[in-house]
């Protein structure tokens, strides 16, 4: 017979894979009143619980004062389930870069970064833990795929960061998220649904969501070509990012593999269809691998292939996964790239680099989170 274990005392679970607990957040404004009815409280206290944990970023039911005692034991006992625990957290630039480490309610790790600019705070979150796409410079992908986030364990990571950011936990001041970019572990559009859904309580007002503006998110994909195409008809102008890291399909084969499927003329096609559709720039992802990449035909082959359009590209220096041979390319071969883009009209920033210094880029947090 086993002992139970005493009040705060840490029980180490085998992993269990699967679905988390149902949450609030899994659901919409009009499902959480109909969730709300079903415990037998009246449907608006769906609206009020909605606006402390969404905006007033209030996850202790103890100081929901507008809401009877009743209804908030209820709602959290049955509606929000613990999500997200942090077991690493790691900060740099000062305390303006915060990452953090989250465990899953089965054993799953995901990442997620909280980055402050003097006129932005941005947060970096994860859409998938692990990722099926297999892409051999990317260190989340070296893992494969463990399985889809719902949508409130997406949602969850901004709320961590918004809440933080409240209550002057991160260097600068009291603050508030004010863009989102889907660039941490996974391919957001290979979790379609939840990711839309996450879309909506980020984006949506309140008490639906978070408001926090279309602009100022960015869904990063590989390129699935047939989901770009039903993001455009969302009528969620959010900014759309393709990784196209190469101009040519005999590279981009290998450094992307879904390349063999969706061909970059096929998923730059529906990158212009995007912006059509939704009048947003798109954003080009290219990351810069020395020798592989970086050449001045390849810079060229890029420029013709985007000149005219509505597109930026944002280059980003290779940040070197453990083991592998790659690395950034040369300064000057990196300046040669920009110049060539530029000299064709085509937009170019480099990315900075913020949070090199402790592993924590591209998944690689994660990655040694165990170690
Ligand atoms: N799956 C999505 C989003 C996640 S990655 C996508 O691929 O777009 C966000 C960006 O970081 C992508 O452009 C990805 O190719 C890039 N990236 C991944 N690993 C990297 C590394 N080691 N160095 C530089 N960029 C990397």
């Amino acid at each position: 017979m086993t002992t139970p274990p005493l009040p705060g005392e840490l029980v180490f679970e085998a992993p269990r894979r699967g679905k988390p607990a149902k949450h609030l957040m899994d659901l919409d404004a009009t499902q959480r009143r109909a969730a709300v009815v079903e415990l037998g409280l009246p449907a608006f206290r769906a609206d009020q619980v909605s606006r402390q944990w969404l905006n007033r970023l209030s996850d202790n039911p103890d100081t929901w004062t507008d809401v009877s005692l009743d209804a908030r034991t209820k709602i959290k006992d049955a509606l929000l389930p613990t999500l997200l625990t942090p077991i690493k957290v790691i900060s740099c630039d000062e305390g303006q870069t915060v990452k953090s480490v989250w465990r899953l309610h089965d054993g799953a790790l995901i990442e997620s970064v909280l980055m402050r600019y003097p006129d932005r705070v941005t947060m970096c979150i994860s859409s998938q833990a692990g990722c099926g796409m297999n892409c051999p410079f990317c260190a989340t992908g070296q893992g494969g795929l463990q399985r889809n986030l719902s949508t409130a364990e997406i949602v969850e990571q901004v709320l961590a960061g918004a809440r933080a950011l409240e209550r002057d936990e991160i260097a600068g001041g009291p603050g508030r998220v004010s863009n989102i970019v889907f660039m941490g572990m996974g391919e957001p559009l290979a979790n379609y649904k939840a990711v839309i859904d996450a879309l909506h309580r980020i984006n949506d007002p309140a008490p639906a969501g978070m408001g926090i503006g279309a602009r100022g998110i960015t869904v990063s994909t590989v390129g699935l070509v047939p989901r770009m195409h039903d993001l455009a008809n969302e009528g969620l102008p959010v900014t759309l990012a393709l990784s196209l890291h190469a101009p040519d399909d005999e590279l981009r084969d290998t450094l992307v593999p879904l390349n063999t499927r969706y061909p970059v003329r096929e998923v730059l096609d529906a990158a212009w269809a995007y912006a059509d559709k939704t009048h947003r720039r798109v954003s080009i992802e290219y990351a810069l691998i020395k020798g592989i990449n970086d050449q001045p035909f390849r810079a060229e082959l890029l420029a013709r292939l985007l000149e005219g359009e509505l597109v930026h590209v944002n280059l980003i220096p290779l940040n070197p996964t453990p083991g592998s041979q790659w690395t950034a390319s040369l300064p000057r071969d990196e300046a040669a790239f920009v110049r060539i883009l530029r000299n064709r009209g085509v937009q170019v920033t480099v990315r900075d680099t913020r949070g090199r210094e402790i592993d924590g880029a591209c998944g690689q947090l994660a990655a040694t989170a165990n170690e």
